[in-house]
């Protein structure tokens, strides 16, 4: 069996016990589960565990450690072609995930295929086909409503996963008919027993989520970076703010993440709490960063958001 077995995928998240367990049955037995929907805070290790179930799912010949990480599905997992897999995520400046992604049978640009269409057919290689909803409270009530119809009468081939990392806002309706896995994250302690060389202040720029904690471990230096950026902030002139949004933009791209748009909002995300914690900023330059971080989630040219986010800040 290779690496790529579900269970080594697994073992190497940090934490996550009970999240875990359900993910791995759900990965190796038949339980007529649908739809689930992974919620936890960013770098908690949601949209790892949705990909590894994923990738279970659309396996075509699991095995009991679950996906085979050699059939044509999972190669085509690997190499992010799986035709059996539609991935939809908000996009736009509003960062909505509209309904054209649920129902639209005509072809739009955001949305070249909607969910409806594709699971129309059954799969072409794959076990199932899945769709796989990132940032589920980003749907609008018409997406949400029009997804319920999709868990209502679910083709035998059709599984769904959702991800959010705000619970609170998706429709009760949909909430019910998902099958709820919860990632939560470990305290201090146990946070300090996984990651024995963390110090306390990695832990607040993680703010205690373990993947994200993983990551800053792996290779502090841009994450060390973006504090010290921090920190200097208050002693800026305005006729500095294009200057330093040149450099913050050289900052997020040393970070690791999975693709530009990823490393731009984490570094944002990551100026936001250092922020937050500094007495001497501006108590509302956290709040414009994280409107800037949602910007940039939603899409936004990021070089043009950090201008504005810098030079708004400078001049306030
Ligand atoms: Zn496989």
């Amino acid at each position: 069996m290779q690496n790529s077995s579900t269970d080594s995928k697994l073992d190497s998240l940090p934490g996550l016990a009970s999240a875990k367990r359900v993910v791995r049955r759900l990965s190796t037995e038949e339980l007529g589960v649908h739809a689930v929907l992974i919620y936890g805070t960013v770098g908690s290790g949601k949209d790892e565990l949705a990909e590894i179930l994923t990738e279970a799912w659309l396996c075509s010949s699991p095995g009991s450690s679950g996906a085979c990480g050699e059939c044509q599905s999972c190669r085509t997992f690997e190499r992010k072609t799986n035709a059996d897999l539609l991935h939809i995520k908000p996009v736009g400046a509003s960062s909505i995930i509209r309904q054209a992604a649920v129902v639209q049978d005509d072809t739009q640009d955001d949305y070249p295929v909607s969910l409806r269409q594709f699971f129309r057919t059954s799969p072409i290689y794959s076990r199932h086909k899945v769709g796989l909803i990132q940032q589920a409270h980003r749907m609008n009530s018409a997406s949400s409503n029009a997804l319920l119809k999709t868990l209502e009468e679910p083709h035998p081939y059709v599984k769904l996963v959702l991800t959010t990392d705000s619970i609170s806002t998706i429709l009760p309706t949909i909430l019910s008919r998902c099958l709820a896995i919860s990632c939560e994250l470990p305290t201090e302690d146990e946070l300090m027993r996984l990651f024995p060389a963390a110090t306390k202040e990695d832990i607040l720029l993680a703010e205690g989520a373990p993947v994200r904690l993983q990551n800053i471990l792996r290779k502090p230096g841009p994450y060390r970076d973006i504090q010290e950026f921090a920190r200097s902030l208050p002693h800026r002139k305005p006729s500095e703010a294009l200057v330093l949004s040149d450099k913050f933009k050289d900052l997020a791209d040393k970070l690791d993440g999975a693709g530009a748009r990823v490393n731009n909002s984490d570094a944002l995300a990551m100026l936001a709490t250092c922020l937050a914690r500094n007495p001497d900023a501006n108590p509302r330059w956290a709040q414009w960063t994280l409107a800037a971080h949602r910007h940039v989630v939603g899409n936004g040219a990021a070089q043009a958001v950090f201008d504005s986010l810098f030079a708004r800040m400078l001049t306030s």
